[in-house]
C-alpha cells in the first residue's frame, strides 16, 4: 500500500512524505500527536498535523536554537527550555561544557513519552545529571521565577493551542524578569516566507523588553518553506559575537554559521523594520 503523510503548511500548500509505518497516533490532553516512519527523513513527530522534528534534519533546529545564545553568553550556566519535549534542545544544552544545569518545562508529558519511545537520539539527555525535567505550563513556571536564568530558550509549537501565550509581549516581559542581569532569550519565530506576521510580532514584543533584539536564520528542510527564523533578545551581550570558541563537533553550527546567520535577505530585514 502507498501511504503518505501531509502537513498543510498553508491553506494552499501541502508537504507530503511517503511513510512505511504509523508508529503512534494519540489525542493527548493538549494536542493530536503522531509518530510515523518516513522513507525520506526517518521517524517524524507531528503535533496537530504539523511536523515538529525528524531523525534526518533535527540537528539543524536543535543546534541553532541553543548554540547562538550558549556561545555568545560568557557564562551560560543556568538554562531554561520552555517546550522542547522531544529533548533535542536539552541534549545540545547539557552537552555544552559551560552549562551546569538545564531545566526543561514541557506542558505535555505524552510528547516526552513519545520521544523516549521513538527518538532515542533526542531523548538521550532526559536522565543527564545536568537536566531537570518539569511537566508544567511554561507560562506559569516563568511567571514564578525572578533573576534566575542565564538563558531562556522557547522551543514551542506554532502559536496555536497552549503555545499562543508563548508568543506574547507579556510573556517576553516575564522572561526578562526571570533572567539574570545579563541574560538572553531565544524563541523560534517561524518562516519568513509564510509567517511574516509571527516574526514581526515576536521581534516587536521582545524589543519592548530587551535592549538588544536580533533575528537569525537557518535552513530546515522539513519546516514550512525550508527557511526558519529565531529571534533573540539580550540584556547585555551581543548575540552576534561567538565568544565561546570550543569545538563542539556539531553537524550544522560552527563559528562561520554563527557570524553569517544574522545576515538577512532584504525581504526579511523589511519584516522587522520599524513601521
Ligand atoms: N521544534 C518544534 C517546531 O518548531 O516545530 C517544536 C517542538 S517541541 C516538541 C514544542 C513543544 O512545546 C510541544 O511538545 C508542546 O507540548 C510544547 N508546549 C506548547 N505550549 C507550551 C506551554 N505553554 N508550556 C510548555 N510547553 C509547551
Amino acid at each position: 500500500m502507498d501511504l503518505w503523510v501531509t502537513e498543510y503548511q498553508t491553506p494552499s500548500l501541502g508537504f507530503s512524505c511517503r511513510i512505511t509505518e504509523t508508529l503512534k497516533v494519540e489525542q493527548t490532553q493538549f494536542q493530536h500527536l503522531a509518530v510515523v516512519e518516513t522513507e525520506q527523513f526517518g521517524k517524524m513527530l507531528l503535533l496537530d498535523g504539523m511536523v515538529m522534528t525528524t531523525d534526518a534534519d533535527e540537528y539543524v533546529y536543535h543546534e541553532m536554537i541553543t548554540m547562538i545564545a550558549l556561545n555568545s553568553h560568557p557564562h551560560p550556566q543556568k538554562v531554561l527550555i520552555i517546550g522542547g519535549g522531544d529533548g533535542g534542545a536539552l541534549r545540545e544544552a547539557v552537552n555544552h561544557p559551560l552549562v551546569e544545569k538545564c531545566t526543561l518545562v514541557e506542558i505535555d508529558d505524552r510528547v516526552i513519552e513519545a520521544s523516549r519511545q521513538y527518538f532515542p537520539q533526542l531523548s538521550c539527555s532526559f536522565t543527564d545529571p545536568k537536566a531537570v525535567v518539569v511537566v508544567e505550563d511554561g507560562i506559569k513556571f516563568v511567571r514564578e521565577r525572578k533573576n534566575e536564568f542565564d538563558i531562556i530558550i522557547v522551543d514551542s509549537t506554532e502559536p496555536v493551542g497552549p503555545a499562543v501565550a508563548l508568543f506574547s509581549a507579556d510573556f517576553y516581559q516575564e522572561c526578562f524578569a526571570a533572567l539574570k542581569d545579563d541574560g538572553m532569550l531565544v524563541v523560534q519565530s517561524e518562516s519568513p516566507f509564510f509567517n511574516a506576521d509571527v516574526i514581526k510580532s515576536a521581534y516587536k514584543g521582545i524589543k519592548q523588553s530587551f535592549p538588544i533584539t536580533k533575528l537569525y536564520l537557518a535552513s530546515i528542510p522539513t519546516y514550512p518553506s525550508g527557511l526558519w527564523s529565531f529571534t533573540i533578545g539580550s540584556k547585555k551581550h551581543d548575540p552576534e559575537k561567538p565568544i565561546n570558541k570550543k569545538d563542539l563537533n556539531l553537524k550544522y553550527y560552527n563559528e562561520s554559521i554563527h557570524l553569517s546567520c544574522f545576515k538577512l535577505p532584504n525581504f526579511v530585514s523589511n519584516i522587522i523594520k520599524e513601521d
